[in-house]
């Protein structure tokens, strides 16, 4: 397996931010994030405080971000990234699609929204699971219900129905659901709890409560100290240092998971110090392996 510099984990403001900086810097850089790069930025209707950029709608931002990394040739790779292990001198990245290992990391991956659900943390890996696309061959022929906070998780919930029995599908958006397949069905509520019992998961709902084999709960983050067992945290944040650096040796964060505000030009200005602190690292690195 190739191993990169440094693997940017987010596409939104920091992590393009990051992207551009470590490739201006020739470091060879695996940038992993979504395909509209930012949800939030995509959403933002009028963005007028960005430099150089006066009045700005977020679709116009996000088009002249991405016109930036294919002027400097950075690719993103759609994936999300689930867990981050710190192996010492490198990191392995497990991701819904496949794995990667990295010299240094940067995570930008965005502020969760919300707060975790009650019994969403204890049963996490027992019957409640952050991946559709990782976990749905353990649930071939079973039943399962997802919990979808964007309505792009239709997807997921499209391709888990190709595998399972039965899938319940609870938004947690405004917008109208488009899934068709008989096998799916949707469900409006309000989550409030996960329980686990009799190697059976139970969604309770402000109204009902849907019992089935596994508890998807598909969000655009995870929170941070899920992602990398033993990071030092504050609340929804990574406790970060003036260099962006954390808790772990080659792990840096950025943008609006790294602390508010919550900014589009903060996380752009974190970016850039994370990935210089980033490079920092890795001559470090080098010279101690020299
Ligand atoms: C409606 C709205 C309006 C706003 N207006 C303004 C404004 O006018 N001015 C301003 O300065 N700020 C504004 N903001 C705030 C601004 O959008 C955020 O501060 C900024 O987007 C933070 O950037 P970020 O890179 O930290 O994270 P995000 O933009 O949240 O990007 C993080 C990205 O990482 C991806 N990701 C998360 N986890 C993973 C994973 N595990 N694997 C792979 N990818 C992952 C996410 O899907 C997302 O694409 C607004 C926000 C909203 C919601």
């Amino acid at each position: 397996m190739s191993r990169y510099d440094i693997a940017i984990i987010g596409s939104g403001p920091a992590g393009v931010s990051a992207a551009l900086t470590a490739k201006n810097r020739n470091k060879s850089i695996l940038f992993i994030g979504k395909r509209d790069l930012s949800n939030k930025v995509s959403k933002s209707h009028r963005i007028l405080n960005y430099p150089g950029i006066p009045d700005v709608t977020g679709a116009d931002l996000i088009k002249a971000m991405q016109d930036h990394l294919d002027s400097m040739g950075i690719v993103l790779t759609e994936d999300q990234v689930t867990n981050v292990y710190a192996m010492g001198d490198y990191f392995a990245l497990q991701c819904a699609k496949g794995m990667y290992e990295a010299s240094s990391v940067i995570i930008a991956t965005g502020v969760m929204p919300g707060k975790l659900l009650k019994g969403e943390e204890e049963n996490l890996g027992r019957g409640v699971s952050y991946c559709a696309t990782c976990d749905a061959p353990l649930y071939k022929g079973k039943e399962t219900t997802i919990l979808g906070y964007s309505p792009k998780e239709e997807d997921e919930a499209a391709f888990l129905a190709e595998v399972a029995s039965k899938v319940y599908y609870v938004p947690v958006y405004q917008d109208e659901v488009g899934l068709k397949d008989p096998k799916i069905e949707v469900i409006h509520g309000v989550p409030k709890e996960i329980r686990r019992e009799d190697k059976r998961s139970t969604l309770v709902l402000n109204d009902r409560e849907i019992e089935s084999d596994v508890v998807f709960v598909l969000r655009d983050a995870v929170s941070p100290g899920q992602l990398v067992p033993g990071l030092e945290t504050e609340g929804a944040h990574i406790v970060t240092q003036r260099d962006m650096s954390t808790s772990i040796k080659g792990l840096f964060a950025a943008g609006d998971i790294a602390g508010t505000p919550y900014q589009d030009a903060k996380a752009v200005g974190e970016g850039c110090v994370a990935a210089l602190s980033a490079v920092s690292y890795l001559t470090e690195l080098s010279k101690q392996g020299s």
